[in-house]
């Protein structure tokens, strides 16, 4: 028998990625599935961006670089904290990475110690509670609903928090829910936070870019904050280059160091040629993001609007990222044949089989209510699978 780790026997597979391998072994049996279930941006990388890339191996900057990023792009993105967010994190504040699930990988193995809790609002991103668990940490999650647009309040949080409480890790813009915390909320957590001196954030900003309700707000911003936040971004959503493989971190000095010495075991550092296409990336104008979002935000209200035809389907206003996250509990206990829906899985699994298109399930995000649904695509095709779903959960009785 093959004998493998309890580690690995424990972990749970990403199950964006699995919903997206299924579609694609589909999609190569023939079958006419329309994925929406990556989260990735369908635009190509601007050309700008690629040309850098095409530069870098020219110049043969093609060797091992500083396990914690080219000195250049890391003073880049110290610019674009100073630029973006009024943060200042000094270039060796800041630790790039294989992708912003790396950076989140780093931090949470570099800080957390068995049974230590880590507070994770539901609905979280897939890998949050996952990477907890490889660290042998406690995930404890916090429930919201879409009444409260799927935010925690302070008194939540207050709740929550236990002796053992050691970090908390959120995004916003949300993956899943699209929600966005506002300045006025973030500092209403952030009076919580304050009042446990060994409690850290983990605060994921990765959809800073593809934000509809105007200034992107981070937590680390209050001065009183700044020592007990790391900030995730990267360039695979805002910049469409998630095939780049390129995430980071701004953090105070010694959670950095502690996250360069453990990618120093794991994988030295990020691609030469991708940091030096990020690079580009970081440092351009923001037009070609901003045109990006607006392109989401466009195909956000298209999607809601034809979401209202649908029965039983209930949305909130995602104010960002690309997803919307309704409440599909209606459909549960219907049948159509010897189908019987009972969760947010088996929806799933019926909207894939019936009606050829994949989405993910919200128990993967903590939220068994409802499902995921990644408007990352065109305006055609987002038309069409509403379509599909709709005659789908038709056949539903
Ligand atoms: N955080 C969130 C909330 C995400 O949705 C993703 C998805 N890609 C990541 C982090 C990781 O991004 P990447 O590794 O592509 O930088
Ligand atoms: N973050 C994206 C998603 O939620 C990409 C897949 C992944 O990294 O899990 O779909």
């Amino acid at each position: 028998m093959h004998k493998l780790s309890d580690r690995i026997n424990n972990l749970a597979e990403s199950q964006t990625l699995a919903m997206t391998k299924k579609s694609r072994e589909l999609q190569a049996q023939g079958k006419d599935i329309i994925n929406l279930s990556i989260g990735e941006p369908d635009f190509n990388t601007p050309d700008f961006i690629k040309e850098a890339a095409k530069k870098a191996i020219d110049n043969n900057i093609t060797r091992y670089t500083p396990v914690p990023g080219i000195l250049e792009l890391r003073k880049a993105i110290s610019a674009k904290f100073k630029r973006d967010n009024n943060l200042e994190y000094n270039f060796d504040q800041i630790v790039v990475s294989t992708g912003a699930k790396q950076s989140i990988a780093n931090v949470i193995l570099s800080m957390i110690n068995p049974g230590d809790e880590v507070l994770v609002p539901i609905p979280y991103w897939v890998s949050y509670i996952e990477t907890i668990k490889l660290a042998e940490g406690i995930p404890v999650t916090i429930p919201t609903t879409i009444d409260s647009n799927f935010k925690i309040s302070p008194e939540q949080l207050k709740k929550a928090i236990t002796s053992k409480t050691r970090m908390i890790v959120f995004s916003t813009p949300c993956n899943p829910s699209g929600s966005v915390y506002t300045k006025d909320e973030l500092k209403a957590l952030a009076d919580v936070i304050i009042q446990y001196p060994d409690l850290y954030v983990i605060s994921d900003e990765i959809y800073e870019y593809i934000n509809f309700g105007g200034k992107h707000e981070s937590l680390a911003q209050f001065d009183f904050m700044y020592e007990r936040v790391i900030t995730v971004n990267g360039v695979s959503k805002g910049y469409a280059m998630t095939g780049w493989r390129i995430g980071y971190i701004g953090a105070p000095k010694w959670i950095a160091d502690a996250c360069e010495k453990m990618q120093g075991q794991f994988t030295s550092a990020a691609s030469s040629i991708a940091q030096m296409a990020a690079m580009e990336a970081v440092k351009a104008d923001q037009s070609v993001t901003f045109e990006m979002r607006d392109a989401f935000h466009k195909r956000r209200d298209l999607v809601l609007n034809l979401m209202k035809e649908i029965p039983g389907m209930k949305t909130n206003i995602p104010d960002g990222a690309f997803y919307i996250f309704p409440d599909i509990s209606y459909y549960f206990g219907k049948s159509y044949g010897d189908v019987h829906i009972k969760n947010s899985t088996d929806l799933t699994m019926f909207i894939l089989a019936e009606g050829n298109v994949a989405l993910v399930s919200g128990d993967a995000f903590g939220d068994d209510n409802c499902i995921r649904f990644s408007y990352a695509t065109s305006e055609a095709l987002l038309i069409e699978s509403v379509k599909r779903i709709k005659e789908a959960l038709a056949k539903l009785k």
